[in-house]
């Protein structure tokens, strides 16, 4: 994406903060977030999502996000969350197949795809994980992979106008290693990944979905990442922990032009 347009920056917490600790921050994130033309999510535990919804009702540029959810509709699963139940404590987006739910959970294509269906039948916008492994990458098999979870995680998926629906390409070699793709090889990737979009949705619809990259984002790389024409936005997991750094990674271009 141009430097100069705004982008889609979605901050992943994972495991971590206390309500508490999550109101300090997106009260801080209120004030920095004036100075960027630049889109916020935050992707909160669940425990959080009402209250983090709530504090950033004021901030119209903050939305927030569940990390995942089931694909049932509701029903005797315990321990399980079903997507309305996102949508009523303030939820806009849903990160599905995450890297880490496909390998410490077992989430295949398949369970995804249901996922993402009733994701989008509830309103929420999915943020759909892709990525290929080091051993795969190495073995020039990353277009391989991509294109299958592509194709199996939005099987009998219908758009309307794409902006519903938001890819992110995290390359498991690059999540929580400190090793990035750099900016060509992520352009490459999400160039590859429009291709496949558009095949599947046609050229109009392929054109408005987003598509991040995620992978040991931070702000010493986020002008480097997103040069690509084809990255509008980033996934960052580590360096959103952090309000001061996140900062720097969503106010990059601000710090850029001074
Ligand atoms: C992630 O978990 O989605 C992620 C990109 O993590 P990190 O930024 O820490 O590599």
């Amino acid at each position: 994406m141009p430097l100069d347009s705004p982008s889609l920056i979605v901050g992943n917490w994972k495991m971590y903060k206390t309500r508490e600790e999550a109101l300090d921050y997106i009260n801080e994130l209120a004030e920095k977030v004036k100075g960027t033309s630049n889109e916020v999510v935050l992707a909160v535990p669940f425990t959080i999502l009402y209250s983090a919804a709530k504090a950033a009702k004021k901030t119209p540029q903050i939305k927030i996000s569940a990390q995942n959810m089931n694909d049932a509709k509701e029903g005797a699963f315990t321990g399980e969350i079903a997507a309305k139940m996102l949508t009523d404590a303030g939820a806009r987006y849903v990160i599905l197949g995450h890297s880490e739910r496909r390998r410490y959970f077992g989430e295949t294509n398949e369970f995804i795809n249901h996922k993402v269906k009733r994701a989008l039948k509830e309103g929420l916008i999915p943020i759909l994980c892709i990525g290929e492994s080091k051993e795969e990458n190495e073995s020039g098999k990353r277009e391989e992979v991509l294109r299958a979870e592509i194709l199996e995680g939005l099987a009998d998926v219908h758009l309307k106008d794409g902006k519903e629906l938001i890819l992110a390409y995290e390359p498991i070699w690059a999540i929580g290693t400190g090793v990035h793709a750099g900016g060509k090889e992520a352009e490459e990737a999400h160039s590859f990944i429009r291709e496949v979009l558009k095949e599947k949705f046609g050229d109009e619809i392929a054109s408005h979905i987003k598509i991040l990259y995620g992978g040991s984002v931070n702000p010493g790389n986020t002008k480097e990442l997103l040069t690509g024409k084809n990255v509008n936005g980033l996934l960052v997991g580590g360096s959103s922990l952090d309000v001061n750094t996140f900062d720097h990674i969503i106010n990059f271009n601000k710090q850029v032009n001074e």
